[in-house]
């Protein structure tokens, strides 16, 4: 039986009605920039995620280009974020000519770990006379990037409260975690990337939700910083042909803001249907014995009664034995996936920052250790049965 690791297929035959309705009328009227499907989609996010202000833009990755621009964040500037993650986390630092600094991970939930932050900031950085922060090598701290990986997210109240003491801005990458819950003092949830100053979503297609092609939104708190998130979308151009600053374009186009828009209402029995496959596989693996020879993920928030306290964009696994078995799952034509094979710090384009082998030692022993398996809301009980069944054969 073949099991890909995601299949986009069925979710689309399901939809392909209101989808086709939506890409026809858009077509009819040529108004594909944006217009009002843009403008709709934002306002049904801030809905659905109770942010203040949403600005719908090209990609997850421009998304975390423009907030940076926007906040003026360059060279000289110093941005703190996690080496396991997706490349555009450090990439789009280091694009507007900032330093990315990678703090090390909490082996349980692959999040940047509130402890090794806490160290940094202790060890490294001292506050100036000026109340401004300058780390080692004399950069200005400026900002913190926690990723909110997998589709859980990470210890807010722990990284707001270490952020505001050292005067960091948080942008959440919740790139992955549109809809993801944490638990909020004195009850209730707050959702991913409304947790901090500005926080930011990717639509790329295989996303829990995807877009035809690339898409992205960021949402913020100040109205400020939301206003200059739009003109930055354009160019930094208000008004039209008058440039204050550099921006460039960011635009979300009105097909995808469509088809983000008839997907949306379906995003929470999505996320419990991923949630559903994630309790299957950890019943499965605990009822043969297995769940301690690999480490299933970890459900911080579970206890707190939370609908959405994890949406499993991936579910990974983790266990010595990963490469060995890789290959028997492949061998059986189950997808597979490691996310993600090297640390940030040891990509090669970021050599000139002088990491070495062993400086984030939980973010290299999870490259080494983890790999995801099939789930989307699509996979059936038939499918998982059959990936269960190859992992205890291997385990056996
Ligand atoms: C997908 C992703 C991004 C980038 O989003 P794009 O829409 O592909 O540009 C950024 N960060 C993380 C963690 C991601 O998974």
């Amino acid at each position: 039986m073949r099991v890909p690791l995601l299949d986009l297929s069925e979710q689309y035959r399901a939809l392909a009605e209101p989808l086709r309705a939506e890409v026809d009328e858009i077509l009819s009227t040529q108004n594909f920039i944006l217009g009002p499907k843009v403008h709709a989609f934002e306002k049904a996010i801030c809905r659905y995620s109770g942010a203040r202000h949403a600005i719908g833009v090209s990609s997850g990755t421009d998304a975390l280009l423009a907030i940076l621009m926007a906040l003026e964040i360059g060279p000289g500037d110093a941005v703190i974020t996690t080496a396991y993650s997706f490349f555009a986390t450090a990439g789009c630092i280091a694009r507007v000519g900032a330093t990315p600094v990678f703090v090390d991970i909490d082996p349980a939930t692959y999040n940047i770990s509130p402890i090794a932050l806490e160290r940094h900031l202790a060890e490294n950085c001292t506050r100036g006379s000026d109340g401004t922060w300058r780390d080692g090598a004399g950069r200005n701290l400026r900002a913190i990037v926690p990723v909110h990986l997998f589709g859980l997210c990470c210890d807010m109240d722990s990284i707001n409260h270490l952020a505001n003491r050292a005067s960091l801005i948080v942008i959440e990458d919740a790139a992955q975690a549109i809809g993801a819950e944490y638990p909020q003092n004195g009850g209730g949830a707050a959702q991913a990337g409304t947790m901090s100053q500005a926080g930011y979503f990717s639509f790329y297609p295989s996303k829990n939700l995807g877009a035809a092609g690339d898409a992205g939104l960021i949402v913020c708190r100040d109205e400020a910083l939301a206003h200059k998130l739009r003109v930055c979308r354009q160019h930094g151009m208000e008004p039209r042909y008058f440039h204050q600053f550099i921006g460039g374009n960011f635009r979300l186009d009105e097909i995808q803001a469509a088809i983000l828009q008839v997907k949306l209402p379906h995003l929470d029995e999505w996320s419990a249907a991923r949630r559903a496959i994630a309790d299957g596989y950890r019943e499965e693996f605990t009822r043969r014995g297995l769940a301690s020879r690999i480490a299933l993920p970890a459900e911080p928030y579970r206890k707190y009664g939370l609908t959405n306290h994890h949406t499993y964009h991936q579910y990974v696994i983790r266990t010595p034995e990963r490469d060995a078995l890789r290959q028997r799952l492949n061998e059986k034509q189950i997808g597979n996936a490691v996310y993600y094979p090297l640390g940030l710090h040891q990509q090669q384009c970021f050599a000139h920052l002088g990491y070495r082998r062993g400086d984030l030692p939980e973010t290299e022993h999870a490259a080494s250790e983890t790999l995801a398996l099939p789930i989307y809301p699509e996979l059936t009980a038939e499918q998982q049965l059959f990936v269960i069944d190859s992992i205890a054969e291997f385990l056996a």
